[in-house]
């Protein structure tokens, strides 16, 4: 028998096994009206609410809904409820502006646009033919629960599920296409290698747009766990937290753990969830200190992936195992600095560059209305990340350095390009180079080394002020360089390696 893998199935077992059990928590500080505990059964209730809302409003199966907001239950309904009745969710990173958002919204062609109260200030003039805030507009303007939905006609798990945009080597950003096997997989198979269960409390120190908080949601569901919602992410709070609801599990960037350990330097007592906790940690190779300082002042148990938006995100896991349990601190956190070894059904290699390449399950089905760039990512049947790495004598990935044009600060990817085009914009600029340099706290500081036009001038904030006023502030520059000329090859292309070799001289690798 086959039966489509499809992300329906993950709520609709929550509900069925864990009807009674409050699955949601609330962000309590938000300006649309907080929802408080929600049941599973609750959430279900939502979701079907959610889609029968669309069937009224005439949005077919396979058509887009584009979501922009912080981290929410009502951005999990939506997670939940829209591909469950086979419409596509775009779920849009917050921190973008508007001419950011404008553009994804167009081309993913999203018919509906839902935004967060708090973003409306920034996003006012981003419109869609259905457009609605997800508070009190979106209660009674798009939620019905007085009609049933209409089922989706057939599902297939072959079908878009999600489009995710992410920044890679291009100006605009790609989205890409999840499919709900895709989906479906890198749940269950995270599930399976984390160990989650019903006895989990899972808080969303990830923001939830990002590769859909890791397909965690679906996880999460799937196996009962209540889910805390919050909003944004500060050390101190991310504690409180954690010693009010129990919370057991968590993901998210290097950056983020580093703000729970300042926080727990100056915490009065005992910090919570020894013992108790387990983190999740990807986007950027941690350092061992870091590590050893989780494992040691925390007393919560590290663990790290590796993968992509474009790889759902599930590629490789590193999980502390039997034969660490004799090493002393220091080695453990070596061990545990690596990538990993590849998720059950996930094939790594690396190509004659270095390049890690990969196949499975949990692998894109192509960039959304960009043919050439999903041949050009799939080339021979393998994913191509862009990253490079090596695989050690143990089968351990090892992620050493960037082949692709991107800088990853806090967790969030830039693209070189982009920024350049931005600082370019300005009207002293004459030639720019943007790269990323080590930084103790975002991992990666995005920095604009710049030569100004003859008899212009600009300072380095005039240059930073007019990459904020375009661009999401991440991604502007943090640091402006003035330099004679850059250097380039005889064809005229910028050697980033060189520029990058003073900023990076020591370093153990060439990502941070
Ligand atoms: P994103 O698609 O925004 O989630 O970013 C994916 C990128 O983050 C990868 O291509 C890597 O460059 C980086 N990354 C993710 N996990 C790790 C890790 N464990 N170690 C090093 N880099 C990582």
């Amino acid at each position: 028998m086959r039966v489509p893998l499809t992300t329906r199935d993950f709520l609709d077992r929550a509900e069925l096994v864990y009807g009674d059990r409050v699955g949601i928590v609330d962000e309590p500080d938000q300006p649309a009206a907080p929802l408080g505990g929600l049941t599973y059964r609750e959430v279900a209730r939502r979701a079907r609410a959610v889609a029968a809302g669309l069937d009224a409003l005439g949005v077919g199966e396979g058509e887009r809904v584009a979501v922009v907001s912080h981290n929410s239950a009502r951005l999990l309904e939506l997670l939940y409820g829209v591909p469950a009745s086979g419409r596509v969710l775009v779920p849009v990173n917050f921190r973008l502006s508007a001419d950011e958002v404008s553009y994804i919204v167009e081309h993913s062609g999203a018919g509906v646009l839902l935004v967060d109260p708090e973003l409306e200030g920034q996003l006012g003039g981003v419109t869609a033919k259905h457009r609605m805030l997800t508070g009190e507009e979106y209660e009674t303007g798009l939620l019905r629960y007085d009609a049933e939905p209409r089922p989706w006609a057939e599902p297939d798990e072959d079908a878009t599920a999600t489009i995710n945009y992410t920044s890679g080597t291009t100006a605009r950003p790609k989205g890409v296409q999840m499919t709900h096997r895709n989906l479906w997989v890198n749940a269950v198979t995270f599930g399976m290698h984390m160990q989650v269960s019903d006895r989990d409390v899972y808080l969303h120190t990830l923001p939830m747009f990002h590769c859909n908080g890791w397909g965690l949601p679906y996880t999460a569901a799937g196996l009962g766990v209540r889910q805390v919602c919050l909003r944004k992410v500060d050390g101190a709070e991310i504690l409180r937290r954690v010693e009010q609801h129990g919370v057991t599990l968590m993901a998210g960037a290097p950056a983020v753990w580093n703000a729970v350990l300042e926080a727990a330097a100056d915490w009065d007592g005992e910090v919570p969830g020894r013992d108790r906790v387990r983190i999740i940690v990807a986007g950027a190779p941690p350092p061992s200190r870091t590590i050893a300082r989780v494992e040691e002042e925390l007393g919560w148990e590290f663990n790290q992936i590796y993968g992509l938006t474009e790889t759902a995100p599930l590629l490789t896991v590193n999980r502390s195992r039997a034969e660490y349990d004799g090493l002393a601190p220091l080695d453990r956190a070596k061990a545990l600095s690596r990538a990993g070894v590849p998720a059950l059904g996930t094939r790594i290699t690396t190509d004659e560059s270095g390049e890690v390449l990969a196949q499975g399950n949990t692998v894109l089905a192509g960039y959304w209305e960009n043919p050439q760039a999903s041949a050009d990512a799939l080339e021979g049947g393998w994913f191509h990340t862009g990253d490079g790495g090596g695989v050690d004598d143990e089968g351990y990935l090892s992620i050493s350095d960037r082949k692709k044009d991107v800088i990853i600060s806090g967790g969030e990817n830039v693209s070189s390009i982009e920024v350049e085009d931005v600082v370019f914009s300005h009207p002293a600029v004459a030639e720019v180079a943007v790269i990323g340099i080590p930084d103790e706290k975002w991992g990666e500081m995005v920095t604009a080394l710049v030569v100004l036009a003859e008899g212009a001038s600009a300072s380095e904030a005039d240059i930073i002020a007019h990459c904020r006023a375009k661009i999401a502030g991440y991604k502007a520059p943090k640091r402006v360089e003035f330099r004679d000329a850059i250097p380039r090859t005889a064809t005229g292309k910028i050697q980033k390696f060189k520029l990058r070799e003073s900023f990076w001289a020591g370093a153990e690798r060439q990502v941070n």
